[in-house]
């Protein structure tokens, strides 16, 4: 059981959740599923000034609806919770082990004053030495010590980094080695007592048993620091020395080979909710950010990703986020829904528009059943359902026909093309596509000599509202008789 792959994904609970977040869980929870390990979901919410519960709530809510199910962490429990940082501070975790590694000669306590730190950094820039933390209070005598006490001053814990090489086997990028100079000592608690990331990160993937860290090659530089810590960690008793394997993730850049922002708006996982991405589909493009299956395999499920997700297949080159890419493999997977199933995902469109409302009839139901199918074939977001559907489900005076559509079909002779079609359907016997269809060719190609777009366009803005719409003879057969010839007598 020792062996047991145990990853984690622990995101800050800042702002929105976004999709470079989303990609390192879907990495992570992939791997888990595919070693047979465990998943946990751990909230690094320690910096009061910056988390929000929105956020934290906003992050459950967007891997619930991702399916990314974790085994251990906020919800479920598990056997090394809580899996809430503010929580576990609140238990005094981080404060102990701070405590031990202070009384083991580990960490030390720092008096120099962020000016003082400043001064000395530019003058180390000046003569042109690294500019990190100078080691100033590593060796202070109990009379300086007491000295900085009376003066007032407060101190920061500082972790003592060994003067070594730093050197691990990456997991994606191979080895990787961090020159002593590279990694100076660096802040493990607040002035105040409060714990930065630099510790309550790597102690708490220790206490919970995490064997292998896989996250953004942001995160790179950290990486010394948390091996140092390990091995400290060990030597105080708090872990039995094993040091987790690390794998750092390819950035993602956008438009223009920029790494992708917070702040671009298709950054954000709300923002492909709102447009109507599915789950599925935005997992799917995700996955393919910086690993692949190969064989050119691009369109696959969850499932499939996580029989096939090894951490060889996992490249070390930026990946490019293509957001054309990603909405024409939402298409793809659309197009694989059953009509019930993609109308119960279109229907908060619908809603939202203003088009259904909260409980849907039985009449718009039958609607929606006739039309999804028809353009289920050109739907490439879910919220492009509202403009695809909207003229079959409004009637009388909310239906309206887009002002630069009727202008350039309705004119004169386009007006007059409606009057010819509405004479020709008007006492149709059968009303059906094929009728339907039969009677128009009649009137207007063999009887006006109409090319087909010249015949039917008019016809389909007087009819759908607009010039692009689902096929015009089925949705004249859905709309009904009296509603296609009221919309053709309103436009002749
Ligand atoms: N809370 C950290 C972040 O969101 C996690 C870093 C890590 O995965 O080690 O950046
Ligand atoms: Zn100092």
């Amino acid at each position: 059981m020792a062996d047991d792959v145990r990853v984690r994904f622990c995101p800050s609970p800042t702002g929105n959740p976004h999709v470079g977040m989303v990609r390192t869980a879907l990495f992570n929870w992939a791997f888990a599923r595919h070693t047979g390990g465990t998943f946990v979901f751990r909230i690094e919410d320690t910096d009061s000034a910056r988390d929000s519960e929105e956020s934290y709530d906003a992050l459950l809510e967007a891997l619930g609806w991702l399916g990314l199910n974790w085994d251990e962490g906020p919800l479920v429990g598990g056997p090394y919770g809580p899996y809430r940082q503010s929580e576990r501070m609140r238990d005094g975790v981080y404060s102990d082990v701070a405590q031990r590694l202070e009384a083991a000669g580990f960490a030390y306590r720092c008096y120099c004053s962020p000016q003082e730190l400043e001064e000395r950094r530019e003058m180390a820039k000046a003569e042109r030495r690294a500019p990190g933390y100078d080691g100033h209070c590593r060796e202070l005598t109990a009379e300086r010590i007491e000295a900085y006490e009376e003066e007032g001053r407060s101190a920061v814990l500082r972790f003592r980094m060994p003067d070594q090489e730093w050197t691990w086997d990456d997991l994606v990028r191979g080895p990787i080695t961090f020159a002593p100079d590279q990694v100076p000592d660096f802040v493990l608690l607040r002035a105040n007592g409060e714990p930065l990331y630099t510790l309550v990160n790597p102690v708490d993937d220790a206490l919970m048993r995490i064997t292998h860290v896989l996250r953004g090659e942001d995160l790179l530089s950290s990486t010394p620091r948390q091996l140092a810590l390990y091995s400290a960690l060990g030597a105080i008793g708090v872990t039995d020395g094993s040091i987790p394997a690390f794998g750092h993730l390819p950035y993602v850049m956008g438009e223009g080979n920029k790494k992708l922002s917070k702040r671009d708006p298709e950054s954000s996982l709300q923002w492909y909710r709102d447009e109507g991405y599915l789950p599925e589909a935005l997992l799917n493009y995700l996955s393919l950010l910086g690993w692949s299956m190969g064989e050119d395999r691009e369109f696959y499920g969850k499932d499939e990703l996580a029989a096939a997700f090894t951490l060889d297949r996992v490249s070390p080159n930026p990946a490019r986020f293509d957001l054309k890419k990603c909405t024409a493999i939402n298409g793809d997977w659309i197009r694989t829904l059953s009509v019930d199933d993609l109308i119960d995902r279109i229907v908060p469109f619908l809603q939202r528009a203003g088009l259904v409302t909260g409980t849907v009839e039985a009449s718009t139901s039958d609607v929606l059943r006739r039309a999804v199918p028809l353009v289920q074939e050109r739907m490439e977001t879910l919220s492009q359902a509202p403009s695809m559907l909207g003229f079959l489900l409004v009637s009388g005076s909310d239906f309206t026909v887009d002002e630069a559509d009727a202008a350039s079909q309705l004119d004169e002779k386009g007006r007059a093309v409606v009057a010819a079609a509405l004479s020709a359907v008007t006492d149709l016997e059968a009303w059906d596509a094929e009728s339907i269809e039969g009677a128009l060719r009649a009137a207007l190609i063999d009887g006006l000599g109409l090319k087909p777009k010249l015949a039917f366009g008019p016809v389909r803005v007087a009819v759908t509202g607009r010039r692009v719409s689902p096929p015009l003879f089925e949705s004249m057969e859905i709309l009904g008789r009296d509603v296609s010839l009221e919309r053709l007598a309103a436009a002749q």
